[in-house]
C-alpha cells in the first residue's frame, strides 16, 4: 500500500487530483503475474519469454507510442528490478548456498545501478527545467541552427527531443526504460548505470542458477549451472529459476548497449548523429530499427 501511494503521489505530482494513468500501473501487476505463469513448467517459461517481448512490441506500436510521455517502460524497469531483488534476497539467499561476500557484491552493484540511474534522471530533469538558459540555447540568438520545434538556436551537437520538448546537447536518445533523455550531461552516469546493472543482472542470475540447479565448478570458486531439470518441482524454486533467466537476458541486452556506447565513443559520435547519417544515406533497417527503438531509442 505504501508503494502504491508513493507511486500514485509521484505520478500525480504535476496534475494535482489527476488519476494515475493505466499504462503506468500495468507493469506492477503484469511482471509478477507473468513470472508466476512462467514458473509452472518449461513450456510456460519458453512461451512467456517469447510472447512477452511480442506483446510489449504490440502495445508499444499500437498504443504507447501515441502517448507523449508514458511511464509504462519506467514502471516495468522498477517492477522488474524490485521483483528480481526480492526473489534473490527472500528465496535464494535463505537456501544458504550464497556466501555473504557474494551477496554483498550483488547488493553493491544493484545499489550502484540504482544511484547512477537516479542521477541520470536528475541531470536530464535539470536540463529540461533550465530550458532555454542552459548551455547556450538562447531564444533565437547566437550561432547554430534554429530548431524548428522549440525555436531556439541550438549548438551543433544539440538535437531536439519530442518527448522532453527541448533540445538536448549531445543527445543520444530518449531512454524509455529510465524515462529520460541521454545527452552529454548524463552520459557518464548512464554508462555507469548500464555497467553496474549488467554486472548485477548477470552475476545475480549466475548465483541463482547455481543455487537452484546442480552446478559444476568451472575454475576455482566460479560455478556454472549444469542440470536444471528439477526446478519446476517447487513453485518458489521455479520462480527463482525464471527470475534468473530473465536477469540473464536483461543483463545480456544491457551489455550489448554498453558495448554499443563504447563503440560510439570510440567513433566520436552520438547515436543521434549515427541515426541521422543512416537517414541521409537512405539506409532503412526496417525490423531491426523497430526492435532497437523498442529497446531504447526514440526519435
Ligand atoms: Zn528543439
Ligand atoms: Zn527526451
Amino acid at each position: 500500500m505504501i508503494l502504491w501511494d508513493r507511486v500514485r503521489n509521484h505520478c500525480t505530482w504535476n496534475g494535482g487530483a489527476k488519476q494515475i494513468s493505466v499504462d503506468a500501473v500495468i507493469p506492477l501487476f503484469a511482471v509478477p503475474v507473468l513470472a508466476v505463469i512462467a514458473a509452472q513448467n518449461l513450456l510456460c517459461t519458453v512461451l512467456i519469454f517469447v510472447i512477452t517481448p511480442l506483446l510489449i512490441y504490440y502495445l508499444h506500436n499500437n498504443f504507447l507510442r501515441f502517448l507523449l510521455r508514458t511511464k509504462f517502460f519506467f514502471m516495468w524497469t522498477i517492477t522488474s528490478v524490485l521483483m528480481m531483488m526480492l526473489v534473490f534476497e527472500c528465496s535464494v539467499v535463505p537456501l544458504l548456498e550464497i556466501l555473504p561476500e557474494e551477496n554483498l557484491v550483488f547488493i553493491v552493484c544493484v545499489v550502484g545501478a540504482m544511484c547512477c540511474g537516479y542521477k541520470t534522471r536528475i541531470l536530464a530533469d535539470q536540463i529540461i527545467q533550465e530550458g532555454n538558459h542552459v548551455q547556450g540555447l538562447e531564444l533565437g540568438e547566437g550561432s547554430g541552427e534554429l530548431c524548428p520545434n522549440c525555436r531556439r538556436r541550438a549548438p551543433p551537437k544539440a538535437f531536439h527531443c519530442r518527448v522532453c520538448q527541448t533540445c538536448i546537447l549531445g543527445r543520444e536518445y530518449h531512454c524509455k526504460w529510465l524515462d529520460c533523455c541521454i545527452g552529454s550531461s548524463n552520459l557518464r552516469w548512464y554508462l555507469a548505470c548500464l555497467l553496474f546493472s549488467a554486472i548485477a543482472f548477470i552475476y545475480g542470475s549466475n548465483l541463482t542458477m547455481t543455487t537452484v540447479c546442480h552446478p559444476f565448478i568451472l575454475i576455482g570458486t566460479v560455478l556454472l549451472p549444469d542440470d536444471c531439470s528439477d526446478v519446476y518441482h517447487e513453485i518458489d524454486i521455479a520462480v527463482c529459476f525464471v527470475s534468473a533467466v530473465y536477469s540473464l537476458l536483461v543483463g545480456l541486452v544491457i551489455t550489448c548497449y554498453f558495448i554499443y556506447h563504447l563503440w560510439l565513443i570510440y567513433q566520436g559520435m552520438t547515436s543521434n548523429e549515427r541515426r541521422n547519417l543512416g537517414r541521409e544515406s537512405h539506409c532503412d533497417d526496417g525490423m531491426l530499427k523497430s526492435v532497437s527503438r523498442l529497446f531504447c531509442c526514440k526519435t
